[in-house]
């Protein structure tokens, strides 16, 4: 099998030869935050990296270095939470990315795996394409994968730490998870309106009682993750077929 290509191990020769035939530039985003006891605190990273490894094998791109420190809100207050204030994350990232574009990338798929994130890059992701004429797209690969939990897993999606993510971590690193911390009655919490409660009594955050709760059977996590992957490749692959409709190109 074809192996990924990551940026940060290559030397300046090999960039440019990824420049001059335009390769698709995946940067993952994750955070630090609980997600149960039975999935590891870097569970977002770790998702996004995975999506954007197979990604890039797909499309003979290449995975930059992961953003690990994210904007953690819910679980704040539980080490070892990240956070930043916001506009100092959007600041950041912003530059990373118009950077990235300056100098020659002209094609960027950011594979976003953290909730708290989302507003901030959609701002990013405004700005930027106001300012320059470069293809560039957030995926939130956990609420594009909840339409594949039924038929695999015979439940109504989860939400944090709960089937799809705990899929994710069986598919990709079935070593870092720990199925025999997993207790439904203690971590199962069903946010609701009626009482917000910081920290929250568990941190496998349902929408529903009893539905999409972590399973860890491995050969479903395997079937429902390729079926994810597969759906997002389908729709990149439509999204880059497009650009040829753009006038002028990709470039300025
Ligand atoms: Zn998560």
């Amino acid at each position: 099998m074809k192996k990924a290509i990551y940026l940060k191990e290559l030397n300046t020769v090999q960039v440019e030869a990824l420049l001059q035939r335009e390769a698709p530039l995946f940067i993952p985003f994750g955070t630090l935050e609980p997600h149960g006891r039975h999935l590891p605190v870097g569970t977002d990273t770790l998702c996004a990296e995975k999506v954007a490894e197979r990604l890039s094998i797909a499309f003979d791109g290449v995975v930059a270095p992961s953003f690990e420190y994210g904007l953690t809100n819910v679980f704040l207050q539980t080490s070892p939470s990240s956070f930043f204030p916001v506009d100092l994350y959007r600041t950041f990232v912003e530059h990373i990315v118009k950077n990235f574009y300056k100098q020659g990338f002209k094609k960027i798929i950011i594979i976003n795996g953290h909730g708290g994130n989302q507003e901030a890059l959609k701002y990013i992701l405004r700005n930027i394409t106001r300012e320059a004429p470069m293809a560039l797209t957030i995926i939130n690969w956990w609420i594009y994968a909840s339409k594949f939990v039924e038929e695999v897993y015979n439940t109504r999606p989860g939400g944090h730490a709960a089937v799809e993510e705990t899929a994710a971590i069986m598919y990709s690193r079935p070593d870092l998870v720990t199925k025999e911390n997993y207790i439904s009655e203690e971590d199962d919490c069903v946010p609701t309106d009626a009482f917000w409660m910081f920290p929250p009594t568990g941190e496998v955050l349902l929408e529903e009682e009893g539905q999409g709760q972590p399973c860890f059977d491995k050969e479903k996590a395997d079937i429902y993750m390729e079926k994810v992957i597969k759906g997002i490749e389908n729709r990149l692959k439509k999204w880059f077929s497009s650009f040829n409709r753009l006038r002028g190109g990709l470039r300025p």
